[in-house]
Formats: structure tokens, C-alpha cells, sequence
């Protein structure tokens, strides 16, 4: 998530390389300044892993290698495992690209981070399918060569950053679809061959739709409308499901992040005594891994307290509701 902390290049104009202040020299992929090609030179090496316009570049001329390999045709199954092998790093760098994109800043790029994210999910599938294919030799080569999908992260974070991509876009439906479609078929991959890897995966894509429900609840209402209780609901099976596998493979970091959502939810649905329970296991977990002077500390402490102040807000309402009820009563 580095990406996200990049500072908004309209913002900052500082030099990447020697932090001189007013750098006035801009990458052709605009996230980045110098003060002066000499420093920009300097920097390449570690910029152009992060750089959307040489990583495109990149993406050109490994399409122009794969269609060349794709008209001289493939005759045997060892030369169509080296083909495989260009589309998954291709596939690597269109995920990659997609992500730099979606964490720009920049909503003007979401519609390319999208396609790049579409490019990706295209070809690992393509090679996923292929790989299936393969026998004898062939097959032997492709183990060898390529990276396995259960150990492979890319597709299914592909998948998750996608729904995200979704979520900024506030493309509802299609965010909806792309975590069931990740979900039914990780499920299926576990119940072949489960391994934690795809169990990592699996606690992804939950946490990542237990999200998704939380902030369209929490749109709703600070909109004005009558939230979907459903949406936390369904979130707070989701989440539990994702807390139990990071708890079993001791995820604590994520487990803590898990925990924080978890209690929102038990906040909406007005359960509060679950609530302060999730956060004080969040706490506990978030001291562990970052201290106690980290920020991951000081929102679970925000957070009790807006717990704790609805709890007494619901009280209060209760009560008079209660006494209402009462005198209504009385005057009978
Ligand atoms: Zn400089
Ligand atoms: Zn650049």
C-alpha cells in the first residue's frame, strides 16, 4: 500500500531523489518530480518499478513478443509452456500498472487502472486454462517455469484490488460480482487442494466484502436514508469467517485490522457489547504488532469511544422510551 502514501504530485513538488523543494522536472508518468535530469537519472532504477509510463512501455513490447511467438505457432508443448510463462509476467505488470493507477489519487485513471485490471484477470486465466492442457514433458517444463495458482498471489489479489477499484467508483454491482465470482472460486480451489496460501486468500476477498458492506451502510446513512441492516449482518459473517482463518495462521496484523471493521458492524446492529469486545482483542492485537504509540492504537481508542457514546446514546433512548411507556400508562 506504499502507493497510497505517494504525496498528491499537485500538492507537493518536492525532488524524489534529493528532496530539494520546487522540482520542476516531471516522469512522463506524472507522480514523480526532480529537480533536475541528473537526479531523475539517478532515480530511475528505483522509479521505474513505480513508474505507470515505463511499466506501459513494458507492457508494449512484451505484447510485440508474445504475438510474434503466437504467429510462428507453437508446434511443440515446451515452446507453448514459454509463451505461457511471457503472459503470466505480462499479466504481473498489467495487475501492477492497474494498482499504481487505482492508489494515483487520480480518479481520471481509474477507467485505465480498470482495463489493466481486466488485461490481467484475462491472461492468468488464459494460462490457468492452458496449464490444464499440458502433459508429459510439457507439463514437467510448466511446473518448473510457472508459478503455481494455489502459491501464486496475483490473481486473487488481482480480484480483490479490482473490487476495490469498484468500490471508489461506486460501482456497486460490479464490486459485488467480482468478490462472489473470487469467492465461489476460491472455495473451490480449497476444496480441491487447500493450502494456506488460498486460505490467506479466502480471508482477503472475506474481509475485503465484509468492507464493502460496512462502507455502503455507512454511505446510506450519512446520506440521509434508512440503512440496509442486512448489509451489516451479512458483513458480520463474512468478517468472522476471515478473523478465524488470520487467528489460525496468526495474522495478527490483519486479524486487528479484521476486528475494527467487525466492531463497526456490531455498532450498526447495535450490539454493543460485542462491539467493545472486537476492539479490545483489536487493541490488544494492534499493541502487539505496532506499539503502543502507533496510529492502529490511538483509532481503537477513537473508536471505543464512539462505541462506548452510542452505547450510552441507545441507554439513554431506552429509557426514555421507558419512562414514556410508563406515564403512558399512568394516565390511563
Ligand atoms: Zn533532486
Ligand atoms: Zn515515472
Amino acid at each position: 500500500m506504499a502507493a497510497t502514501t505517494r504525496p498528491s504530485p499537485t500538492l507537493y513538488r518536492v525532488c524524489c531523489n534529493c528532496n530539494a523543494p520546487d522540482a520542476d522536472v516531471k516522469c512522463s508518468c506524472l507522480a514523480v518530480y526532480y529537480c533536475g535530469l541528473a537526479c531523475q537519472q539517478a532515480h530511475i532504477l528505483e522509479h521505474k518499478h513505480e513508474c505507470t509510463h515505463l511499466l506501459c512501455k513494458s507492457i508494449k513490447k512484451k505484447d510485440a513478443v508474445i504475438s510474434q511467438l503466437q504467429v510462428q505457432g507453437c508446434s511443440d508443448g515446451v515452446a507453448s509452456v514459454e509463451l505461457m510463462v511471457l503472459e503470466q509476467e505480462l499479466a504481473r505488470v498489467h495487475y501492477k500498472v492497474g494498482t499504481l493507477m487505482m492508489h494515483s489519487l487520480q480518479p481520471a485513471k481509474y477507467p485505465e487502472a480498470e482495463t489493466h485490471f481486466k488485461h490481467a484477470l484475462h491472461l492468468y486465466r488464459k494460462v490457468e486454462a492452458s496449464r490444464g492442457t499440458l502433459r508429459g514433458a510439457a507439463a514437467r517444463a510448466a511446473a518448473g517455469k510457472l508459478a503455481d495458482k494455489a502459491a501464486d498471489q496475483s490473481l486473487y489479489d488481482t480480484l480483490v484490488d479490482f473490487g476495490q477499484l469498484y468500490g471508489l467508483t461506486c460501482q456497486n454491482d460490479d464490486e459485488l460480482q467480482v468478490y462472489q465470482e473470487a469467492l465461489q472460486e476460491v472455495r473451490g480451489d480449497i476444496a480441491h487442494a487447500s493450502t494456506p496460501q488460498l486460505q490467506r486468500h479466502l480471508s482477503n476477498i472475506l474481509s475485503a466484502m465484509g468492507h464493502m458492506y460496512i462502507s455502503q451502510y455507512r454511505s446510506q446513512i450519512t446520506n440521509g436514508a434508512k440503512g440496509d441492516k442486512r448489509k451489516c449482518t451479512d458483513a458480520n459473517a463474512l468478517l468472522k469467517e476471515a478473523l478465524s482463518i488470520q487467528r489460525a495462521f496468526s495474522q495478527d496484523g490483519m486479524a486487528a485490522d479484521t476486528l475494527k471493521i467487525l466492531a463497526s458492524a456490531h455498532g450498526y446492529l447495535e450490539m454493543f457489547d460485542e462491539a467493545r469486545s472486537s476492539l479490545k482483542q483489536a487493541l490488544h492485537l494492534a499493541r502487539c504488532c505496532d506499539g503502543e504509540e502507533s496510529a492502529k492504537v490511538a483509532i481503537c481508542h477513537q473508536e471505543m469511544a464512539i462505541i462506548c457514546q452510542e452505547q450510552v446514546q441507545a441507554i439513554i433512548k431506552q429509557l426514555y422510551m421507558h419512562m414514556g411507556g410508563a406515564r403512558g400508562g399512568g394516565g390511563l
